[in-house]
């Protein structure tokens, strides 16, 4: 093993560091730090996602993973945290039937 000493520290020329800069690009990925979530909206007929706007199906589900359609599309991926309606027949009763698991969004402050 040989000790190599390129330059003596004299100066203030900047030592070649790209190699070290590499590390610092991978802190940018795409996972995100915060979990994805996502209001379940139950209508009529179908109901879709709140952060994708997209079809999903209701029961059984704790994610957005599958787009009902005529073709299997994976969804956004969003967990599901609460329920809403997206239609005036859809009563908070209904919800809470289709989805006993989960609250109903803006519960609270209903007016
Ligand atoms: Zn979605």
């Amino acid at each position: 093993m040989t000790t190599h000493i390129q330059r003596p520290m004299t100066g203030t020329t900047p030592v070649n560091d790209n190699d070290n800069d590499n590390d610092n690009d991978n802190d940018t990925l795409e996972t995100p730090a915060v979990e994805l979530t996502a209001t379940l909206l139950i209508g009529d007929f179908e109901s879709e996602c709140s952060n994708c706007h997209m079809p999903t199906l209701i029961h059984g589900v704790d994610r957005h993973t599958d787009i009902p359609g005529r073709k299997p599309t994976p969804g956004c991926g969003a967990r599901f945290v609460n329920t809403a309606s997206n239609s005036p027949r859809i009563t908070p009763h209904h919800l809470r039937a289709e989805r006993p698991d989960l609250p109903i969004r803006g519960q609270d402050n209903d007016s």
